[in-house]
């Protein structure tokens, strides 16, 4: 049994008090108990950041990129072993890990030459001898509070980004699949880190609280749920910190009837059932427009009954889901479903896994001619669960897309560049794809919905990140001759 404790300080610390089991979801067995933090360690987590940040904040940007370097080329070399840790408390799929890996890595690559992206702007003799130019700074110790569903990625999101930019960090991990953090805290070290600017707090509420409230947190990054991105956003706010919070999901994809139905129906599978749905991108609804609904849904049915559901660590297509709890609650909106007359065509609560032991499964499931009054349609499952929708026109389709209250994730499939144009002009979701299931942007662009999937105006990494985690300063100089003009009053006016 691992106990999985705090880094602080770049020592572990172990729980003073409350513990929380963490399972291997694929077995239903628990591996360890997670240290859940009171708000002494909370607040010993602050001074360990605050402490180092002086020392971090006036370290090189030369200096502090060969450590970013170095943490990438570690990260590189051993990302393997993240992704099998990923996969023992997570259950998503070894490769699907890997990927997720990858993803983050690309965030540390962006960061590494934030030389560039800190650059500030020049101005010579904006007024007569007077220059002006700017700076951005790093804001202090920052928070990231991430969810269960991406352990590696999406603090990777944050952190590679705030340290770039000579922040210090306090990481709160979900305390479902805490155990990557700790295995990158390690790595940090490796790679030249200073002790206490990367530190993790492992906890529920309590944790979380301390960091939304305590005076010496300057920025927080959250990602996890609609209800608690926006309690986050409240309280951190009120506290004059501030606060990007990405909340949860519904996300449509448009299958016109000029679209290749072979390409629509395996980008339903892959963005449907990938990572057992449990992905803010997830395709949960497709809108079949005209009369292509039932040649469709066949060819998603095909496929999705071929998928081989079970342990991660052999090779399926397709893991548990990460809790007991998890997985009643699926399986309970594919009951709902039923009842509320929903055609079921794939019924995943049948399947039998491949896996030893009581692992958390349920199979890939399809939904036909879902109504917007459904609940699998209103609410966010976060399974593997795909509801099909069939409208007659694009203008139905886009209608449903925007008048729900998320706005992470969409796409489009069709042929018609036409079409797909006025989409990207029409949609109100912060994140589009073109014949593209899952258009999650790359590094050097920024990652974030609308609506209600993102609370804040900043999105995460690419330029916004980099804004996020410094501030701006603008400097005014003048260097004058020895006389000076004497004193004057009046406000000044260029000249
Ligand atoms: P969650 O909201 O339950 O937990 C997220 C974090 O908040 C965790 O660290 C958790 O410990 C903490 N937390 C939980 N309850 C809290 C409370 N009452 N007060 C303070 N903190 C609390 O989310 P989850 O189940 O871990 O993750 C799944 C959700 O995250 C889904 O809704 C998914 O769509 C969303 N998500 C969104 C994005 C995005 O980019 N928008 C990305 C990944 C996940």
């Amino acid at each position: 049994m691992n106990s999985i404790e705090h880094w602080i300080a770049g020592s572990y610390v172990a729980a003073r008090g409350r513990t929380a089991p963490v399972t291997n979801p694929a077995t239903g067995k628990e591996t360890g108990q997670v240290a859940l933090a009171g708000v002494a360690e909370g607040n010993a987590a602050v001074a360990a950041a605050a402490a180092a940040f002086p020392g971090w904040r006036d370290t090189s940007i030369a200096k502090r990129t060969q450590v970013l370097f170095a943490f990438r080329e570690l990260l590189n070399a051993r990302k393997g072993e993240l992704a099998a840790i990923i996969t023992s408390e997570h259950g998503k799929v070894l490769d699907d890990a890997l990927g997720e890996v990858s993803r983050g890595q690309e965030v540390v690559e962006f960061a590494c030459g934030i030389a560039h992206l800190l650059k500030g702007g020049y101005t010579e003799n904006a007024s007569t001898k007077v220059d002006v130019h700017s700076i951005r700074q790093p804001v202090g110790p920052v928070a990231v509070i991430s969810p269960f569903n991406f352990p590696a990625m999406v603090p990777m999101w944050f952190f590679p980004v705030a340290i770039a930019a000579g922040n210090t960090v306090v990481v709160k991990p979900s305390e479902k699949d805490p155990t990557a953090l700790n295995w990158m805290a390690e790595l940090w070290q490796e790679a030249g880190l200073p002790d206490g600017v990367f530190n993790v707090l492992h906890g529920d509420k309590v944790a979380v609280d301390v960091l939304l409230t305590h005076p010496d947190i300057k920025a927080v990054a959250f990602v996890g749920s609609t209800p608690i991105a926006k309690y986050v956003y409240e309280t951190a706010t009120a506290h004059g910190k501030r606060v990007q919070a990405l909340g949860g999901a519904k996300n449509h994809m448009i299958v016109l009837p000029d679209a290749d139905l072979d390409l629509a129906a395996d980008a339903a599978v892959n963005a449907g059932f990938g990572s057992a749905g449990e992905r803010c991108m997830a395709i949960s609804a497709l809108i079949a427009v005209g009369g292509i609904a039932d040649a469709l849904v066949a060819k998603i049915s095909a496929r999705a009954t071929a998928l081989r559901t079970g342990d991660g660590l052999r090779g399926c297509d397709m893991g548990p889901l990460v809790t007991a709890a998890a997985r009643d609650r699926v399986t309970g909106y594919v009951d709902a479903g039923q009842a509320e007359g929903a055609t079921l065509v794939v019924d995943g609560r049948t399947i039998t896994p491949d896996a030893e032991g009581d692992g958390f499964f349920v199979g890939p499931t399809l939904f036909d001619n879902v109504g917007t009054e459904m609940s699998i349609y209103t609410d966010e499952i976060f399974g593997p669960v795909l509801s099909v929708l069939r409208v007659d026109s694009y203008d139905e389709a886009l209608e449903l897309i925007n008048a729900n209250p998320y706005g992470n994730g969409t796409a489009i499939f069709t042929n018609d560049g036409g079409a797909a144009r006025r989409f990207e002009n029409e949609v109100q979701v912060g994140m589009v794809g073109i014949n593209v299931p899952v258009p999650v942007p790359m590094a050097y662009y920024s990652f974030g919905g609308w609506k209600n999937s993102l609370f804040g105006d900043t999105h995460a990494h690419g330029a916004e990140g980099v804004n996020f985690f410094t501030r701006g300063k603008v400097v005014t100089s003048r260097w004058l001759d020895p006389s000076h003009g004497g004193i004057n009053l009046g406000f000044p006016q260029n000249d």
